[in-house]
């Protein structure tokens, strides 16, 4: 299906194209024989064998892609982000931030789509109260077809409150952003991602309180990144500021994580939030071999269990394993 391109100020009025969620150059750099994995269950296996499939092995030309903007868009709004030769900096983040907020909306559209034929088949949707995703806790008395309604008039709000960020010129903006640098003593960071998530719980999967009222607020998201520029790493997570004191929070958990178990830590989180992680296949391999009882629980609980399950408490995870040191400078 064609989809008109997503940049609000779009002079083409094209088809959208392929975009990558994290430019084709941090995928390049992660792939081995052409190969990368990312992290999305195959929900039909899951039923069937009752066993996690939570990784995926697509190629650098099929990762974490999707139909979001035109190709002149693409080209002209995301080149701070898409340039990896110079310096990372908060204009690279917040386009970055704004890339990753319209993956959401697009695998968003996708599950909501889904979710609406399948309960009009059975009469449900007119009169289904409650949000099916627990996730929606500021949606509880909306009908389906309101709450992705809403979620959609929002995602957009936050592409725009991006844009607009990186376009005014004296520099005030509604974006709360934190950046570091992550030294990576044994050079064994072997994934990237960049997800937007939302602020409803911590770093450590646990419920925070947020005043969210529903319809008459945006719902409280946040974009956790770590990406490679001119050969460093960098975390950044930038926020609107009406949720600055939530996304402080997260932030401060993650900074005060010990240096040798913040690999670990960054990685289970990356998939357990499941929307924008690429990993190295010898990455995988590596965790698979050192530590496969963690792999095995960072497979059963990733956000689509605990969608439909319990979530999981990571702080009781000790000890957990010592991957390699990351110090952030
Ligand atoms: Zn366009």
């Amino acid at each position: 299906m064609q989809r008109a391109c997503l940049y609000s100020s779009c002079a083409t009025k094209a088809p959208a194209i392929n975009s990558h969620q994290i430019s084709r150059k941090q995928l390049d750099n992660l792939a081995v024989d052409g190969e990368l994995v990312t992290c999305k269950p195959i929900e039909g296996k899951l039923i069937a064998d009752k066993k996690y499939y939570l990784f995926r092995r697509p190629s650098p030309k099929k990762a974490l892609a999707f139909k979001g903007y035109c190709s002149v868009c693409d080209n002209s709004v995301f080149k701070n982000a898409d340039d990896t030769s110079t310096a990372f900096s908060s204009v690279k983040a917040i386009e970055q931030s704004a890339r990753s907020v319209s993956y959401l909306l697009n695998e968003e559209r996708i599950t909501y789509r889904a979710v609406i034929d399948a309960r009009k088949k059975i009469g449900l949707v007119g009169d289904e109260l409650g949000s099916w995703r627990p996730a929606i806790l500021g949606l509880k008395n909306e009908t389906v077809v309101d709450e992705w309604k809403y979620l959609k008039k929002s995602y957009f709000a936050y592409i725009s409150l991006y844009f607009d960020a990186n376009a005014n010129a004296n520099g005030s903006s509604n974006v709360w952003l934190a950046t570091r640098e992550v030294e990576d003593i044994n050079l064994k960071i072997g994934f990237a991602f960049s997800s937007t998530i939302y602020l409803t719980a911590d770093f450590w999967g646990k419920p925070v309180s947020v005043p969210w009222k529903g319809k008459d607020t945006l719902p409280p998201l946040a974009t956790f990144m770590l990406l490679k520029y001119q050969g460093k790493w960098h975390l950044a997570l930038t926020s609107h500021s009406i949720y600055s004191k939530q996304a402080i929070q997260f932030w401060n958990q993650v900074l005060s994580v010990p240096e040798d178990e913040l690999l670990f830590q960054l990685f289970r989180f990356s998939t357990y939030a499941n929307m924008g992680t690429v990993i190295s296949p010898n990455f995988l391999s590596m965790f698979e071999k050192q530590c496969p009882r963690e792999l095995k629980l960072i497979e059963s609980h990733g956000e689509w269990q605990s969608n439909i399950a319990k979530p999981f408490n990571w702080q009781i995870l000790q000890p957990v394993p010592k991957l390699g040191t990351l110090r952030l400078v």
